[in-house]
């Protein structure tokens, strides 16, 4: 059992071959998630870019570690400047040099210094925070794989919260990485101009058939979802394609477990 204790990170062993690394203290309580090959890691988002995610990684594995980028938004890239091998699909290719028009570096700000909870890292200054920007070294389309070395990982382009949003299916333990598809506690976000429910909830149906899930993981919130919630999903996907829910502007809708907001 490996334990790190750090300011910032908490690092949690989910198997001795793969950790969450999430920052509780920020209000998006956002994971990354390293897994760990016989030849290489893969590192599924770098977090929020308060504090230095290579720091932790390097304490994990001396391997070398492809970062996979589950969709080009703040709270998941904030780290990507200290890693040298980038991996984006390719419909956020753009997104990774260039950033997202319209979206101001004074509301970026704003995100990221709201609501924390346990002291920034001295490094930290949100006044001048600016998120990465930067080529990716490769890119992902549907159904690629990934060889770790005796582990292999599944790209899904699951599109809705973002136009290049991936799963990631890891065939070693059956855990499936759902980014900022499919959390609980708060709403999914679909209500941006850059948004597609209707993706969404295609991306939601798609991924709730995948055979022999052990564990879902989110990039938000509770850590580990347990497959049954697939359940659920198919159900609420189904009312609110019934009910002609499924467009921007119909506002909230809350299930058991899940919430959208569109
Ligand atoms: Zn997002
Ligand atoms: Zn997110």
């Amino acid at each position: 059992m490996k334990r790190i204790f750090d300011d910032w990170f908490t690092v949690e062993e989910i198997d001795t071959h793969t950790f969450a690394i999430s920052e509780y203290g920020h209000w998006e309580k956002v994971h990354s998630f390293l897994l760990i090959g016989d030849k290489k890691a893969a590192l599924i988002d770098t977090g929020l870019g308060i504090d230095h995610m290579k720091r932790i990684t390097d304490q994990l594995t001396p391997l070398p570690i492809t970062v996979i980028t589950t969709h080009v938004h703040t709270d998941h890239i904030g780290s990507h400047q200290e890693y040298e091998t980038i991996l984006v699909h390719e419909a956020e290719e753009d997104w990774l040099i260039n950033g997202i028009k319209g979206l101001t570096i004074e509301r970026i700000r704003k995100d990221i210094a709201r609501d924390i909870t346990i002291p920034t890292p001295a490094t930290f200054n949100a006044d001048t925070y600016t998120p990465y920007q930067g080529k990716a070294t490769g890119l992902l389309s549907d159904k690629d794989e990934i060889d770790l070395g005796n582990r292999i990982l599944t790209i899904y382009h699951t599109p809705g919260h973002s136009p290049g949003h991936i799963s990631i299916f890891d065939h070693k333990q059956n855990y499936l990485f759902t980014g900022d598809l499919l959390y609980t506690e708060t709403p999914i976000y679909a209500f941006y101009p850059t948004t597609s429910p209707e993706d969404l909830v295609n991306s939601l149906e798609r991924i709730t058939t995948l055979k022999n899930v052990s564990k879902i993981f989110g990039s938000h919130n509770q850590l580990g979802i347990d497959p049954s919630i697939f359940l659920e999903v198919q159900e609420a996907v189904r009312f609110l394609k019934d009910k002609d829910l499924v467009r921007h502007g119909t506002g909230i809708h809350t299930f058991k477990n899940i919430s959208f907001h569109f």
